[in-house]
């Protein structure tokens, strides 16, 4: 998606050969208008996939989430880390080791909110080993809910993370696709940087 890579090239910052901050628009100041464009982007990805729910892991998978809720018009339900004190329903629940914060969470959904009725896309902002998308996978089927399919906002494609779902038989639509972050550059597949403005 040509409008996120120019903003991963105009705003993101390597941090190292494996992480990439994008804190100006997605993981702490959101840009409204790119995650309009997201949204609309999932929503035709998979239009024709008789999606019912979105699910997401809080807190930067809520943003795209809810655009491409409102886009297929339908719910979106956010995987909680914490244990919260209204969050009292019977859980359905997974262990997800952060590749960020270096911690093991462990994830619920409300059984209430999926039913094995639901097709559902799971979104995340990104896909690194894949720990977090096969968390929600794993909760999305403990519910006998269908995964109709993964979408994600920036796949870091050097990493294990796609390969690992599309191995498990699961459909990865990720809208930037980044190769490399060797000497604090990003490099994209399929995407010369020279090409974008
Ligand atoms: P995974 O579970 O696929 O290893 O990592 C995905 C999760 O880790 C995402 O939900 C995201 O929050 C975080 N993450 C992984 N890599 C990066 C990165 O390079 N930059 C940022 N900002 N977050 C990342």
């Amino acid at each position: 998606m040509r409008l996120l890579e120019e903003k991963i090239i105009s705003e993101g910052r390597v941090l190292s050969d494996q992480v990439l901050k994008v804190d100006s628009f997605l993981n702490h100041q959101i840009d409204p208008s790119l995650m309009n464009e997201i949204g609309k982007e999932f929503a035709a990805r998979f239009a024709n996939d008789g999606i019912t729910k979105i699910v997401t892991i809080e807190s930067s998978g809520i943003a795209p989430a809810v655009m491409a809720g409102l886009y297929l018009n339908v719910p979106v339900v956010f995987a909680r880390k914490r244990k919260s004190l209204t969050l009292t329903d019977d859980l359905l629940t997974a262990s997800v080791h952060s590749f960020t914060k270096k911690e093991t969470n462990e994830i619920s959904v409300a059984k209430k909110y999926l039913s094995q009725d639901d097709q559902i896309l799971v979104i995340d902002d990104f896909l690194a080993v894949g720990q977090a998308a096969l968390g929600l996978v794993e909760i999305v089927q403990q519910s006998g809910a269908k995964v109709a399919g993964i979408g994600i906002v920036i796949e870091k494609s050097f990493q294990q993370g796609a390969e690992k779902l599309k191995e498990l038989g699961l459909r990865v639509e990720s809208l930037a696709r980044v190769a490399s972050l060797s000497n604090g550059e990003v490099q994209f597949m399929n995407v010369q940087v020279e090409e974008l403005v």
